[in-house]
Parts: C-alpha cells; structure tokens; sequence
C-alpha cells in the first residue's frame, strides 16, 4: 500500500512516520509512504501558496492552483487500475474510526491532503476529494498530526506491517468492544496480583474472563460503543432460529460472529452430519464447529460466543449429495 501526503511540512510527517513500526514497515517495502511539498508546485514568483478570502474574515487561505498540481503530480503516477481515495483532513469531516481504518487499508494508494491556516479554498476539495476526515472534534493548526493519525492506524492493518497478525484483532473496536485489561510479569507489583484465572492455563475459563471484562469495560468507558455492542446482540438473537431437523443434515450459516475474544469474525461454513441432533458437537464434521455449535444451542451452551449470523439455512442434504 502506498501513502501520498500533500503538504506545506513534509518534514514534518516523513520524521514522524519513519520512526517505529510504519518506519520499519517502509523500510521492508511493506507499505511506501511519500510527502509532496505542496509549496513546490505553486507559480507565484514569491512561492506564495495563501491569499485572503474572498468575503473578509480571519486568516489566509490556501490557494487551489498550487494544491491542485502537487495533487496531479501524484495521481499522474498512480496507475489507473489502483483503489485510490483522497482525504481531506478537516475538522470538518466524518470522525475517524477503526473502520474507517479498515476501509482505506482496501486501498492501494491514500491521499491525504493537509489543510493549514484557515483551510483550501472549496473549489479545488470539490475536484479532487473522495473524503472527508477528523479525527476529533477540536481544531489543529494544520492537517499534518491527522494525517499521521490516519496512516499509522491504517498503515498498522496492513498485512505483515504488524508481527504479529492478531494483535490488530483482538484490540479494542473489534465487535464494539474495548479490548480487555492485560498484565505482564512481575506476578505481584505493589501488591496487586494479577487476576487468579490468567494463570489457570484453562484458555477456555481465560477467554471468559476476557469477554466479560470487555463488556465491563466499554459499558463503563464508552457507554455509545456498548449500545452498538447490545444492538448487534439483540439482532443477533432475534435474528437466529432453528427450525426442524432432517437426517442426515446439511446446514449453513452466513454472516459474522463475534467469538470470546471479541474478534469479529465473517463466517459462511457448511456443516453437515448423522444420527444424533444437531448442537451434538461430535457429529461435526467441519472445523467451523465451534461457532456452529454455538448458533444452534445458544450462548448457554457456549458461553462468550455471541453471533450475528443473518442467515441460517437447514437442509436434508448430506455431504455426498453436495
Ligand atoms: N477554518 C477551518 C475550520 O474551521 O474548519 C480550520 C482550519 S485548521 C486551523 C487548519 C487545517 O488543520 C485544516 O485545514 C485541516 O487540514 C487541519 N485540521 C485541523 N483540525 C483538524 C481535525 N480535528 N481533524 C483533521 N484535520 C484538522
């Protein structure tokens, strides 16, 4: 994936972005990123890129001829066929979200435009922009902090960009949750132990624990994130029923399910089985059980599995009539 920030401090977001992980991610040719001084691409003699607005009021804004060609000067180089989006960061925008993250990561190239003084005059955001982006509801002096904010969160969903592939999955935001407390050793640190079951070895137990924290915790903290959390539970369980049974059996379920980990999971499994009913794990013979299993005998019998599977269908079809 590669990052193109247009902007009057290149400086400014290369030192940031070339440091720790997006540094070292650039450095193995994992992800690219660039900075175009939008200053270099302006015709005035003076290398003026401001101008009073139109109409009065405070402050200078930034000129659209100048932006506009340090904007084709990197989409002149972006091949055609690429999945290409261009930010605006204003504190204008939609707020920045760990989905919003995940989309642009879809991405082959992102550009970021950064905004300073009061802003860029309308005409040039109206050719150029596909979105627009905050990330957060306060006013920066220029656009240069939020667009490291969008490339280090993006940057980090990037494949290989992270060592390890599930620490970007199990974190907070996942299936609407906050990512639950982690201790580290020593054991005991000014008297505080670390919580009994993250020492029984029962990953089942720990899991548990985990998700109930996770629930705790956003309930607290982020009271607007929960009540995402609760709608997509609720339907969930309304949206789920099993209806009849025929034997040998064929089911499918479609659609995601949020597992103990608060991992939000996509899931489009067939199973099928014999004799007994369904829910008996042991007639499984998909490696999809566990979510499956939990789907049909409800979150008694598996408890921490929570599902939001919009399609469930039963059929009489056995794996060798498929
Ligand atoms: N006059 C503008 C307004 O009221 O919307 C604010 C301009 S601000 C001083 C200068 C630049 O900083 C903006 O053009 C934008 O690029 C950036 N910026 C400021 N706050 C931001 C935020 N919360 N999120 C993203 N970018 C921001």
């Amino acid at each position: 994936m590669r990052f193109h920030i247009l902007t009057l401090f290149p400086e400014m977001v290369m030192n940031g972005l070339l440091t720790s992980i997006t540094g070292r991610a650039v450095k193995q040719n994992k992800i690219a990123i660039e900075a175009t001084n939008i200053r270099d691409y302006t015709l005035d003699k003076h290398a003026k890129v401001d101008d009073y607005p139109y109409g009065g009021g405070a402050g200078m804004l930034m000129q659209a001829q100048p932006v506009y060609d340090a904007y084709q000067s990197v989409a002149d180089r972006i091949p055609e066929d690429a999945k290409k989006r261009v930010v605006y960061v204003t504190p204008q925008g939609t707020p920045f979200t760990q989905q919003m993250a995940q989309d642009f990561a879809a991405c082959d190239d992102l550009i970021l435009l950064c905004g300073h003084y009061e802003g860029i005059d309308e005409r040039v955001l109206e050719e150029v922009v596909t979105d627009y982006v905050s990330i957060g509801d306060y006013v920066l002096t220029g656009g240069e902090l939020a667009s490291m904010v969008i490339v280090d969160a993006v940057a980090r969903l990037v494949p290989d960009v992270l060592n390890n592939d599930q620490s970007a999955e199990t974190e907070s935001f996942h299936g609407n949750l906050l990512e639950y407390p982690q201790y580290s050793r020593p054991e005991v640190w000014h008297d505080k132990k670390v919580p009994q079951v993250l020492l029984s070895g029962n990953q089942k137990k720990i899991n548990e624990w985990r998700l109930e924290q996770s629930v705790i915790r956003t309930q607290e903290r982020r009271p607007d994130l929960y009540a995402k959390y609760e709608e997509l539970q609720d339907s969930v369980n309304k949206g789920i029923g099993f209806s009849g049974f025929t034997d040998p059996f064929r089911i499918q379920v479609v659609g995601t399910f949020v597992d103990p980990f608060g991992i939000q999971n996509h899931i489009d499994h067939l199973a099928y089985g014999h004799g007994k009913k369904p829910g008996d794990s042991d007639m499984m013979q998909q490696d999809s059980m566990e979510p499956m299993h939990g789907i049909r005998q409800g979150k008694e019998d598996f408890p921490g599995t929570h599902h939001d599977a919009h399609e469930l269908i039963v059929g009489n079809k056995d794996k060798s009539t498929e």
